[in-house]
């Protein structure tokens, strides 16, 4: 289920495990020191070179291939950025640091084509370099729409948010952009001129908000309006960030990044609140708050749905027999078989103590009810070993198809009087619709 293929962000070092990093720096104390952390707190391989020579020996030898480097501008061996042109040339996109900067050198590093830069003017340098690294590497997880009716301006855009190696998906109106985010396609945030062609950013915003709530997709405004309030009503309708075109580099990549870490902040925390501690397939109030959702977008679509309530017969006996804690393994096992066999496109979740609810979509009555039987038959005819003992378990379920405009909770309640039924006539059984008219013509 969806749950899994998204597992909460671990620690940095689990992220980046793996990838090589180039670190060319000639101070022994710095490098060192730099190299641990990259190390330890990135899980980064780092292979460290002190002078241009050393450079372009890895280089002549079986070089990795490196996710980017981390580059000093001064090396005693290269006055003249020859390092950073060299490892350019290599393909290789380099973070710079620098003890001597200014303007020149900003204007100079920027037109190569860097990643970022970082001056070595306080303590703080090393962990600005290191939360640089991190960013970079994670943002290859963020999916960003840009929207701009102007195409420079659109390709500028896009141009600076791809070299920070975020996902990009570009369109070129305010329809198009409300179409990607309908279809699905796993955007994070939207960047978008507030001047469209098709209709004004404000109306787009106000669209999106209304289409998909506040906090599933991050919007960022940019204008060359000059007229202060279109950034403070910009923000008051629901955006989260303005930038104010022209603007700099350094300033358009930094509050794309803040806005892309609270984006993935946010989606981790719903992650684990739509969770289920026990079995940790989506819970009941993920159900509840999804259900209706999906509801609606099925009836709205025509698309086939229903919702089936799955309960473990006798599971109280099970809990008086062999204790709770194996009634807790067998809660794992069961709920780990339905996920296993339900795919991506269902909604699996517990719903409390031994009942499960599945949301079926683009299945007819017949096939979610063949699979439900199916479901059914596996769980019964494979014991679940637990403290030494394979235990044997049926379940029952209720199935109620979606047909029109009702409201969840009166189809969630036709599951439930199938589950009921199906309890009656004897447990270990699956009832919906179809089975009582079957029952009515015999
Ligand atoms: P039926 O076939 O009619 O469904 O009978 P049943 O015994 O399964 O149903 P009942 O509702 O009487 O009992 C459900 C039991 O599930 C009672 C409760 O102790 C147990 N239960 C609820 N939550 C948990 C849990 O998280 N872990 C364990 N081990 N047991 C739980
Ligand atoms: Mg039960
Ligand atoms: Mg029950």
């Amino acid at each position: 289920m969806d749950v899994d293929s998204n597992p909460q962000r671990g620690p940095a070092f689990l992220r980046h495990s793996g990838q090589h990093v180039l670190l060319v720096e000639d101070s022994r104390m710095f490098s060192t020191a730099l190299k641990y952390r990259l190390e330890k707190e990135l899980g980064l391989s780092v292979i460290h070179c002190p002078s241009m020579a050393a450079v372009r020996t890895i280089f002549q030898t079986d070089a990795p291939e490196f996710a980017l480097a981390v580059l000093d501008l001064n090396l005693p061996d290269a006055p003249n950025c020859e390092a950073l042109d060299y490892v350019i040339s290599k393909g290789i996109a380099p973070l710079v640091f620098t003890g001597s900067f200014s303007d020149a050198t900003r204007d100079q590093i920027l037109a190569k084509n860097v990643l970022d830069y970082v001056v070595k003017d306080s303590p703080a340098a090393m962990q600005q370099l290191v939360l640089a690294v991190d960013r970079i590497l994670t943002s290859g997880k963020t999916r960003v729409l840009v929207v701009d009716s102007d195409l420079d301006s659109l390709h500028k855009h896009v141009g600076l948010i791809a070299k920070q190696r975020f996902q990009i998906t570009a369109v070129e109106s305010g329809a198009a952009a409300l179409e990607a985010l309908d279809s699905n396609s796993g955007i994070d945030m939207v960047v978008c001129d507030l001047d469209l062609a098709d209709m004004d950013g404000f109306a787009l915003l106000q669209e999106i908000r209304q289409r998909h709530g506040d906090d599933t997709v991050r919007v960022v405004g940019l204008s060359t309006a000059t007229d202060r309030m279109v950034a403070a009503r910009f923000l008051r309708a629901g955006g989260d960030e303005y930038i104010q075109k022209p603007f700099l580099e350094e300033e358009f990549n930094s509050r794309i990044f803040h806005v892309a870490a609270i984006q993935k902040r946010v989606q981790s925390l719903h992650r684990i609140a739509a969770r289920d501690y026990l079995t940790d397939i989506y819970n009941r109030r993920y159900f509840f708050e999804a259900g209706p959702r999906l509801v609606d977008q099925a009836v709205r679509r025509g698309e086939p749905m229903s919702i089936a309530i799955l309960d473990i017969d006798h599971f109280k006996r099970l809990n008086d027999t062999y204790g709770h804690e194996v009634g807790d393994v067998v809660l794992k096992a069961v709920a780990r078989r339905l996920k296993h066999r339900l795919n991506d496109r269902h909604l699996l979740a517990r719903l409390g103590g031994e009942e499960f609810g599945i949301i079926f979509h683009g299945l007819s009555l017949e096939a979610a009810l063949d699979c439900c039987e199916h479901l059914r038959k596996e769980l019964a005819a494979q014991p679940i070993i637990a403290d030494g003992e394979a235990l044997t378990i049926t379940v029952s379920a209720g199935l109620a198809v979606i047909a029109e405009r009702e409201t969840f909770d009166n189809y969630l309640n036709a599951a439930d009087q199938f589950l009921y039924m199906a309890k009656h006539a004897g447990r270990n059984r699956v009832f919906s619709e179809l089975s009582l008219m079957s029952a009515l013509a015999s």
